[in-house]
């Protein structure tokens, strides 16, 4: 029996994982196909319930859905449980397992950025929905000191903090309310800035204007492109990444999950190369814009 491993997002239509992951079974002569399920929130539950199938080997989680989901699991590891997100679904029995990879992604995207440099201890997080708190939680592994988080809707922001409390009782991890004077006196104090809003996904904006980066700064935007942002963040002297190397290295860790073997990452990799040539998709679970070469 062909087995089956979805994505479960909205939208799904131009995922970068499809690719991935379908190039990852067919290398390895797997018999999975990888399918996209674009699911509204309110059919959540339902769609969850049809992953308890024989058929189904896993499935991937992505925006805007990865923090509701982990309430439906049976059982969350530790780093699921740890950020409050689950993005990587396996199956046990009839049970469903909810993981984080998003972590393990975050940190080998950090760990590139930073180089030889010493890990830095203070950053800014720009988002708070489930890929903020993969990063959040990766940057509270890594020592650091000081973390502020600037979400568009503080609530969400002071949520996640709240959630985070006890494992970051050792630092300063605060969420501030979003206004470009806060945003700028933060980021003249901190060294890594992170964009995990999904602002730039669709268009080409940045959340915050070009005159308040710092050239000293390190900028990771989980958006799989040079995004505004990133352009930005380059002409004004700034380290920068974008989120390739963590959709590529958390989309391993869940292959090995669902499969028992090593990820082939190199072919996971060319894979990414090409459907980004062919103009597929932007970012996880998203559709592909035209940017200008300028
Ligand atoms: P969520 O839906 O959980 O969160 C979206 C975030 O973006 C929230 O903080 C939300 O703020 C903010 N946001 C959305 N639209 C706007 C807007 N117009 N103005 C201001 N803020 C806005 O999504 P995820 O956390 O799962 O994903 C966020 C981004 O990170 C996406 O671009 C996704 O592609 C990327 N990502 C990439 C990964 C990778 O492997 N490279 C892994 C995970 C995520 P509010 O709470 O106020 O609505």
């Amino acid at each position: 029996m062909t087995k089956r491993v979805v994505l479960i997002g909205h939208p799904v239509a131009h995922s970068l994982s499809g690719a991935m992951q379908q190039a990852a079974f067919d290398h390895l002569e797997i018999d999975a196909r990888y399918e996209l399920w674009d699911r509204l929130p309110a059919q959540l539950a339902e769609t969850v319930a049809e992953l308890r199938g024989e058929d189904i080997l896993g499935a991937n989680v992505t925006i805007p859905h990865k923090e509701r989901v982990a309430q439906l699991m049976d059982r969350q590891t530790d780093e699921a449980h740890a950020t409050g997100a689950v993005n990587t679904l396996t199956r046990e029995g009839k049970k469903l397992v909810g993981h984080n990879t998003d972590v393990a992604g975050f940190k080998v995207a950090l760990d590139r950025l930073v180089g030889r440099q010493k890990m830095p201890r203070q950053a800014v997080v720009l988002g708070a929905g489930g890929g903020a708190r993969a990063v959040v939680y990766g940057l509270i592994r890594e020592g650091f000191q000081r973390v502020v988080v600037f979400n568009r809707h503080l609530h969400r922001g002071e949520q996640m903090v709240k959630h985070f409390g006890r494992s970051a009782s050792h630092m300063d991890l605060r969420a501030m309310p979003w206004h470009e004077s806060i945003i700028e006196a933060e980021l003249a104090k901190a060294k890594v800035l992170v964009n995990a809003t999904s602002i730039g996904l669709d268009d080409d904006t940045s959340p915050i204007p070009a005159e308040i980066l710092t050239p000293d700064l390190l900028v990771l935007d989980l958006i799989y492109r040079q995004t505004r942002l990133l352009r930005d963040a380059a002409a004004a002297g700034c380290a920068t990444a974008d989120g390739e190397l963590m959709l590529l290295h958390q989309g391993a860790a869940a292959f090995t999950l669902w499969t028992g073997q090593p990820a082939p990452i190199e072919v996971m990799h060319e894979a990414l190369r090409l459907a980004r040539a062919d103009g597929v998709g932007s970012a996880e679970g998203e559709p592909g814009i035209v940017v200008p070469t300028a």
